[in-house]
């Protein structure tokens, strides 16, 4: 479904990832874990097409993303696929970025109605069946600044779901949150994972959650994967100095 090939990123003289390759099937859930700065972030980021590579090519669903080198001529992504590719992507960040002067039930239902051309009473309906999911159905009027962070939290991932998507980018999603609020947020993501086959790719310092619900674990660092493989091999028994350093540091 995903497919980086040499995939590199700089900022100015700062080489973020250096020729990466990996790719994620179907259905497949990817944990990436590392040291601060070693690139994960973005690598969602390019996926959703926030930023652009500097070399490589990242494919989606055999099509590619950015702008690649044809027979030597630089030929750029097609726009009628990048705007399906990002229909197919949802992300949840950090900071929750719901719009904050619309109510729980506008920010699950404007996209639905707006880019998906669902109608607005299937678009309210859905909405209604994901607030149930994230135990927040009472919360439908109510606004996100009188929401806990957790609860945001919540919204905001429903409304990653209300889209439909066929994967979703989860970064860093309970780092932000006060302690208390962190099993709540990480219940409806393994419950997520459960129910659904959703492709998921999910950056977290959350070793319990990522040994969960993941079925591979890749570790990077300067800018490439230093290890990968299923998160019990990861987490019990790390062959790379570097996965070992790191995760004595966050375990
Ligand atoms: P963290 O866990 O701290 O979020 P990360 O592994 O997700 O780390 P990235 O956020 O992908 O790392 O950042 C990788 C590097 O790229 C960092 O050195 C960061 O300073 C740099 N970087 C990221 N975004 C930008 C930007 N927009 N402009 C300049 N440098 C950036």
């Amino acid at each position: 479904l995903i497919h980086f090939d040499k995939v590199v990123k700089r900022f100015g003289d700062n080489v973020v990832l250096r020729e990466l390759d990996f790719d994620v099937a179907a259905g497949e859930r990817v944990t990436l874990i590392g040291p601060s700065g070693s690139g994960k972030t973005t690598i969602l980021r390019l996926l959703m097409t926030l930023e652009d590579v500097n070399g490589g090519v990242i494919w989606v669903n055999g099509q590619p993303l950015n702008l690649m080198y044809r027979n030597g001529r630089l030929v750029p992504a097609n726009e009628a696929h990048l705007r399906q590719v990002r229909k197919k992507i949802g992300m949840v960040f950090q900071q929750f970025n719901l719009f904050p002067n619309m109510s729980v039930r506008k920010n699950l239902t404007e996209a639905p109605v707006h880019s998906l051309g669902v109608s607005k009473d299937e678009a309210d309906q859905r909405a209604e069946e994901l607030l149930e999911m994230v135990d927040l159905r009472d919360k439908i009027d109510a606004h996100p600044t009188q929401l806990s962070g957790g609860q945001q939290q919540r919204v905001a991932i429903a409304r990653a779901l209300a889209m439909q998507p066929e994967i979703l980018l989860l970064d860093e999603v309970t780092s932000a949150l006060d302690p208390e609020l962190v099993a709540g947020v990480l219940d409806v993501l393994r419950e997520i994972a459960r129910t659904t086959d959703i492709t998921m790719l999910a950056v977290t310092h959350e070793m319990g959650f990522a040994k969960d619900v993941s079925h591979r674990v890749l570790m990077f660092d300067g800018g490439q994967i230093v290890e990968e493989g299923p998160p019990e091999r990861i987490f019990g028994d790390p062959h790379e100095e570097r996965t070992k350093s790191f995760l004595h540091a966050v375990l």
